[in-house]
């Protein structure tokens, strides 16, 4: 019965995942120069600079991992967006609306030196409005002396106005505990997720296009900041919009700044290829469709297949490809990418921008293979039939048989065959494409593990 096969199961449990352990998100928000950045550092601890002392230069949405006192969040600096035809106060309060949407607190920052703007009105407007907690912070206050600017803040309606100095540090240790405080011990739901925009590794070997593919899905006019060298340090993630849903791309640094790593030798850039897919939930492994598949992408490919994680095919530079080319393409998909039968593939350009938006999709589906769970009962049913429709094959004179499975692990979906004696490669290989057939996992691997019972 069920409860019999959930305990038996529980001792062979591998564990969930710890990057599968879900963290609430903060957004900060305010209007550029206000210290944004400079709170950021402070809340993640750091040393160096990272601020910008050019008002206005826009960056790109990130998202940091945040410790404090023993709690870990997600930290997304919304960026000094740029204005668009609505004007700086309407930039800023759609950056404010977003930060609503997508975290469990939001902190606003206003200058206490400069006091209440018309951009910081239009922005308490839109979070009064908040079902998460909102933290306004009074930036600057580097004495005593600016108490009193403080106070004034109270006027935007969004309580009581937290006075700290994000340069010199005054306060931000009560600052992070009034965060804590306000963030909820389990992250809210996102678009079914939980744990903030789910992780993305863009990779594939050098020159397919990642750099290309990276510029078109953040736009084009996100790396202002790349031609003031020097004045950032690199925040590593990157924050994308795709089809309505924030995606966290991994490692993206020196993809937005076009450097190629892989100038280096081939083994630092597959180490870094490697670290990227392995802080990731899903990787877009991306191929040059003009190019005979080579080694290396299919080194690549093993990479993601052996870190467990989902999986979706990207067969870029589409715009080069002829009825002739496909038509190659076609065989050697048959041959080379034996591995990955169950990957989505999608074509695109990132050169002209083809079939880019169906990426989000795809991602989407290999996640949800990816987090599939099939309940134990409903498994054994199936796997009944299975078996008496095709046992498996006798060895050494005995039917070794199947006892029952179960499901020990999501990402990836991981089963657990308990049999009475050993169990071919091939027939796993056949329970694979069966249970494939049965639940799908578009997307996902999935690994099958035999437990022999003597
Ligand atoms: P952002 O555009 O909102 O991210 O603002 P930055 O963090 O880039 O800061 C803008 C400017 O304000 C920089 O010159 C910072 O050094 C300065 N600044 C930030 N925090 C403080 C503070 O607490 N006191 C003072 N005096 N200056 C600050
Ligand atoms: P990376 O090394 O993977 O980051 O590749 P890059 O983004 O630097 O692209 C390598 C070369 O391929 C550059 O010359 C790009 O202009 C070109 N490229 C990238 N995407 C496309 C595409 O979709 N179509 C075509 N025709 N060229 C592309």
């Amino acid at each position: 019965d069920e409860s019999d096969w959930a305990a038996l199961a529980d001792s062979f449990d591998e564990g969930a995942a710890d990057d599968a352990v879900a963290v609430p998100v903060l957004a900060i928000v305010g209007r550029p120069n206000v210290g944004k950045s400079t709170l950021v550092n402070r809340i993640l601890g750091r040393r160096e600079a990272v601020v910008q002392d050019i008002p206005g230069v826009t960056r790109d949405r990130v998202a940091y991992d945040a410790l404090w006192a023993g709690k870990r969040f997600t930290v997304l600096d919304t960026g000094g967006w740029e204005p668009g035809l609505e004007g700086l106060p309407g930039a800023i309060a759609a950056q404010a609306e977003y930060a609503m949407q997508h975290a469990d607190a939001v902190v606003v920052v206003v200058d206490a030196t400069v006091g209440a703007t018309t951009t910081d009105e239009a922005v308490a407007k839109v979070l009064r409005r908040s079902k998460q907690p909102v933290i306004l912070v009074a930036n600057k206050v580097d004495d005593d002396r600016l108490l009193a600017d403080t106070a004034a803040l109270w006027s935007l309606g969004l309580g009581e106005p937290f006075p700290v100095s994000a340069l010199h540090g005054r306060n931000s240790g009560d600052l992070l505990d009034a965060i804590l405080k306000a963030l909820p011990e389990t992250p809210r739901e996102r678009f079914g997720a939980v744990g903030g925009p789910r992780r993305v590794a863009l990779v594939g070997k050098p020159n397919v296009g990642k750099s290309s593919l990276m510029n078109r899905l953040t736009g084009e006019n996100r790396s202002v900041v790349d031609s003031v060298a020097g004045t950032t340090v690199d925040p590593v993630d990157s924050l994308v919009e795709l089809d309505d849903q924030l995606w966290r791309f991994v490692d993206t640094a020196g993809l937005r700044k076009r450097v190629n790593f892989a100038s280096g030798t081939e083994y630092y850039a597959s180490l870094r290829t490697k670290a990227a897919i392995e802080s990731a939930e899903v990787a877009i492994v991306l191929l040059d469709a003009a190019e005979p598949i080579a080694e290396q992408d299919l080194r690549v490919l093993t990479m993601v297949v052996e870190s467990g994680r989902a999986c979706v095919l990207a067969f870029n530079k589409w715009d080069l490809v002829d009825e002739d080319r496909r038509n190659q393409l076609e065989k050697e998909l048959d041959r080379g990418l034996v591995r990955v039968p169950w990957a989505e593939r999608v074509n695109v350009s990132a050169l002209t921008g083809r079939a880019v938006r169906k990426l989000a999709p795809a991602l989407r589906n290999a996640l949800e293979s990816w987090d599939t769970r099939i309940s134990t009962g409903q498994l054994n049913s199936w796997l009944a039939d299975l078996i008496a429709a095709t046992p498996p094959p006798v060895r050494g004179g005995k039917q070794p048989k199947i006892l029952f499975a179960t499901q020990a692990q999501t990402r990836p979906p991981t089963f657990v065959l308990f049999t009475s004696g050993f169990l071919e490669a091939g027939y796993r290989r056949f329970i694979e494409r069966k249970l494939r057939e049965q639940f799908g996992f578009t997307g996902s691997p999935v690994r099958i593990s035999v437990r022999v019972r003597e």
